[in-house]
């Protein structure tokens, strides 16, 4: 392993043949040449590391090879196809516009486009990134590639072919790459693998293939970070902690929770998966995979649009048996929409909790069925030690469509986790008969004023984006009323607005944190005589001046005016 060369370079394939994952066009270009029908300008689209610049090449040395394969493949051995391979051939030129995008990057192109190959029939221009030449480039270069010499041909390669002018569009024949397949990539690794004398479990190929994501070059970079930390034995477990990828494992946990509507275990395993360090978009975009790849499951006839290897595939057939069809399609519907509002979500975490409650309210029983429990673990809470005793409660029946359509919860009028949270205490007060009382008592776990307080103002201080809403929970503290009712008085009608809003967010934060599902909120706006509080800059100031006369003179020795 001393004079290890990075495998992206060496497996680089030098025939059609071995390009990975590409057999349909590579057989397309193969007859194009064996039919003698050349285009003068080709145009290959495509993510990065399909192998579009290696086709290129192959082909440049292909149509150039002194001794042509029956099937189309270079021979690799005739003086032409020796000088392509090292790279020493005058046949070949390749310009990178994603830093030569100048006029005279092109002009300097087209000067060598006039002279004939001495040796072998075509000389081939590869332009990568074509999309970035400057507009005057890309105008250079359009007479040249109307009416180009007979011995020039084109090779335009871009990710991004809807940047590319249509006036170039219209004068190329086009080839779209696609991604890569797993499978594809797994097949290359264990060749790479064994031909480098690297031990690899086929998972762990498959796990690196799936984080290269469809591109070949990536995977194989990959690859070599790997060998390099395993020491040329590449396990599973090596390549999951390692990379930091999360593993299905979790997601299959995951999944078994929201089957047994447990939320405190999706919390405590969300929670683990966050101070493990994982990116909450990540987790959730994987979650939203991991529903796709259990309904893919459900048929036979779309088993094959799963891309994992053999023994997690059995995994997910197993466990997609237990999962009712609905299911899977809400929970992906939940899913991608916590997706979507991740970004712009002020409180992350809360989102992504918010979702997981959803997602275990799922598999309710039907209404009327209330009898079976739902063990509720307390979950974490900065400064008190979880309890040991799980606190039991009635599972809620499943939630009707309006509850769970896609509809960000931050612009609901009504206030959807509450109400449903509410009604799950409701409807256990109904059913619940004696043999449940310490239960009941343990889901309504009373609390004070001040740990409320304590709870409101945790969260009053996650807040990131709103510094209005913010200040006006700093500001305007619950007051403890009867029944687990608290009272907010606020100040004036914006107040209020903010924080019925944003109570479909805190009220199942303050619920899940007091250990209590009958909290609940009113808000009223203050009588005058009440206490005001300053918010505006003016207000601030007129507090201050009243407490301080000195500022009186402040302000009119430096002449500043308060806004
Ligand atoms: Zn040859």
């Amino acid at each position: 392993m001393n004079n290890y060369i990075v495998s992206a370079r060496k497996y680089r394939p030098s025939t059609f043949r071995s390009v990975v994952g590409q057999k349909s066009l590579t057989t397309t270009l193969k007859n194009a040449i064996t039919h003698h029908k050349l285009a003068h300008a080709y145009l290959f689209c495509g993510p990065r590391g399909v192998g579009k610049t290696s086709c290129a090449r192959i082909f440049a040395k292909t149509i150039n090879c002194l001794d042509l394969k029956a099937q189309g493949e270079p021979c690799n051995t005739c003086e032409s196809c020796q000088a392509f391979n090292e790279q020493r051939s005058y046949n070949i030129h390749e310009l990178d516009a994603a830093s030569n995008n100048s006029v005279d990057d092109i002009r300097s192109l087209i000067e060598q486009v006039r002279i004939p190959p001495a040796i072998g029939k075509y000389k081939v221009f590869i332009i990568d990134e074509v999309h970035m030449l400057s507009s005057q480039a890309f105008n250079a270069f359009l007479k040249t590639l109307e009416e180009p010499p007979h011995h020039v041909i084109f090779i335009l390669a871009t990710t991004e072919k809807h940047k590319v002018l249509p006036t170039i569009l219209s004068r190329c024949q086009i080839y779209d790459f696609s991604r890569i397949s797993v499978a594809d990539m797994v097949e290359h690794l264990e060749y790479v693998a064994e031909q480098e004398g690297v031990k690899a479990e086929a998972e762990a190929l498959g796990v690196i293939a799936q984080k290269a994501d469809g591109g070949m070059r990536d995977a194989l970079s990959i690859f070599d970070q790997v060998v390099s930390f395993s020491g040329g034995d590449i396990t599973y477990r090596a390549v999951i902690d390692n990379l930091n990828v999360l593993d299905c494992e979790y997601y299959f946990r995951l999944t078994d929770t929201m089957l047994e509507s447990n939320v405190s275990r999706a919390m405590l395993i969300l929670n683990e998966l966050l101070s493990k360090g994982f990116d909450g978009q990540n987790i959730i975009t994987g979650l939203s995979s991991h529903f796709r790849d259990l309904l893919v499951c459900k048929d036979e006839a779309t088993l094959v649009l799963l891309e994992t290897g053999a023994s997690i595939r059995e995994r997910y057939k197993e466990t997609a048996r237990r999962c009712p069809d609905k299911f899977l399609f809400k929970a992906i519907e939940i899913a991608n929409t916590c997706d979507l509002n991740y970004r712009v979500s002020r409180n992350k975490r809360l989102l992504l909790e918010l979702t997981l409650i959803q997602l275990c309210q799922l598999t309710g029983p039907d209404p009327g069925d209330s009898k079976k429990k739902l063990p509720i673990e307390p979950i974490d809470r900065p400064g008190k030690q979880p309890q040991a005793a799980p606190v039991a409660a009635t599972k809620q029946s499943p939630p009707t469509v309006a509850e769970t359509t896609a509809e960000p919860p931050r612009h609901t009028t009504q206030p959807l986790m509450s109400t449903s949270i509410r009604n799950l205490g409701k409807e256990e007060k109904e059913t619940a008969k004696p043999t449940a009382v310490s239960d009941v008592k343990e889901q309504q776990t009373p609390f004070s004023e001040a740990e409320l307080t304590t709870v409101w103002e945790e969260y009053a201080q996650s807040i990131e984006k709103n510094e209005y809403l913010k200040n006006t929970m700093i500001n305007c503290k619950p007051i403890l009323q009867e029944n687990y009712l608290f009272e907010v008085i606020v100040h004036n009608p914006g107040q209020e607005d903010e924080l019925r809003n944003e109570s479909v967010k805190f009220l199942p934060y303050l619920q899940s944190h007091l250990r209590n599902i009958q909290v609940d909120m009113k808000i009223r706006i203050s009588e005058t005589n009440e206490k005001k509080l300053a918010y505006t800059t003016s207000e601030k100031y007129e507090y201050l001046r009243k407490q301080n006369p000195l500022l009186n003179r402040l302000t009119s020795e430096f002449n500043l005016q308060p806004d």
